[in-house]
């Protein structure tokens, strides 16, 4: 193996980084606030529109923690789940001594499936426990069915917080996902779609909410000379120094979604005819996918072989790929869970493979990758 490693996706800066980085140090906001931070909040509330006030967080992880927290969520509640999703969805919940209760995903978009989350919702309400908030993902960067969501967590008058980490600059009917909820998230982690090195954001509907987040993630300092403090606080808030890193991302965040979406078309490509392939894409024109992560589902009884043969197969070549999510219920941390649905995001797990997406990958490394799969084949 003396090839260079293809990865699944890693960071790719756009050139404009250093330069707000080295602003940063020129003017000392060597702190966790300053120009940058505020600069990024405006460019991605610009981005993402629809009256967004977006705050600027260290992780994703911390922002689905705050808007649990904003959306009152405490010891006890129950907060339902899409279960296909990697691990940061459903931890916060725990953080706040709430029951996550998962819901099984469909297979167009391979997130929640409305049916069944209306399904869990009657259930809990029968048992006399109405859920407090939806966690709704929409996974590799592809729109859940959100009109269906909205108008059920309407109906029932609960709060939709929508995880979309992996999906910064998808619409849904147009609308950036993100701003579909009462909540959105995103993450800036080394491997998102743009990266910051690690961090996040809380997208709110309002400026109240968004100073809310803020006083929490800065230890809810309240008003004094002294330190004085009447609530519980956290340190969730964004360094100035990786918000440099995004402010520069951000400029490139459309080109580079523009080489995930051909990295799809080819895959779209090279397994179009192949019996028992199928790659996820786009189900209709109401979503537009940032096709963050390429990812196909193998019919091993067609192909003759299976996701995993494919995943060890590519690693002899130094490439890497990695199973889809292994959905939640089936993770032992919690297994005790209440769970919704058959076995669709359980069979996805099984069946299923992230294919090396970079913005950054060249047309040597697809030759690579391609050489690779075809020997399969
Ligand atoms: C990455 C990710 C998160 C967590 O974001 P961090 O910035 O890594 O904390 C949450 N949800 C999903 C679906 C993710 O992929």
């Amino acid at each position: 193996m003396n090839e260079e490693k293809i990865w699944l996706s890693s960071p790719h800066m756009g050139g404009g980084e250093q330069k707000f980085v080295k602003e940063a140090f020129d003017t000392n906001w060597v702190a966790p606030l300053g120009p940058n931070v505020n600069g990024f909040e405006q460019d991605l509330a610009n981005y993402i529109g629809e009256n967004s006030e977006v705050a600027c967080l260290a992780s994703g992880t911390a922002a689905l923690h705050l808007a649990l927290i904003l959306a009152g969520i405490t010891r006890n509640d129950e907060v339902i789940c899409q279960s296909m999703t990697f691990s940061a969805s459903a931890n916060p919940i725990i953080y706040q001594g709430a029951t996550p209760i998962f819901v099984d995903s469909e297979l167009d978009t391979w997130n929640m499936c409305p049916k069944v989350l209306e399904e869990a919702i009657k259930d809990r309400l029968a048992k006399g426990k109405k859920p407090k908030a939806i966690i709704v993902v929409h996974l590799y960067g592809m729109p859940a069915k959100m009109d269906e969501i909205i108008t059920i967590a309407k109906k029932h008058d609960i709060t939709l917080i929508e995880d979309a980490a992996e999906a910064l600059g998808s619409t849904y009917k147009g609308q950036k996902c993100g701003t579909l909820g009462d909540f959105g998230i995103l993450s800036f982690n080394g491997n998102k779609i743009i990266t910051t090195s690690g961090g996040g954001a809380l997208v709110c509907k309002n400026v109240e909410d968004k100073k809310k987040a803020i006083f929490l993630a800065t230890q809810a300092r309240d008003e004094a000379p002294h330190y004085q403090h009447s609530h519980i606080g956290y340190n969730y808030r964004m360094s100035n120094i990786t918000a440099g890193i995004g402010r520069g991302q951000i400029e490139v965040l459309d080109k580079h979604i523009g080489y995930r979406r051909d990295n799809n078309k080819f895959y779209q490509d090279l397994f179009k005819d192949v019996d028992g392939v199928e790659v996820l894409i786009e189900p209709n024109s109401d979503c537009f996918s940032n096709h963050w992560l390429s990812s196909i589902i193998i019919d091993d009884v067609k192909t003759g072989f299976s996701r995993e043969d494919l995943r060890l197969s590519l690693l002899e070549d130094n490439i890497e790929s990695r199973p889809l999510w292994k959905p939640m219920h089936l993770q032992p941390v919690f297994k005790d869970c209440d769970y919704y649905g058959g076995k669709v995001s359980e069979n996805l797990f099984n069946d299923g493979l992230c294919l090396p997406s970079g913005s950054n990958l060249s047309d040597q490394n697809r030759e690579r990758i391609k050489e690779s799969i075809l020997k399969l084949l």
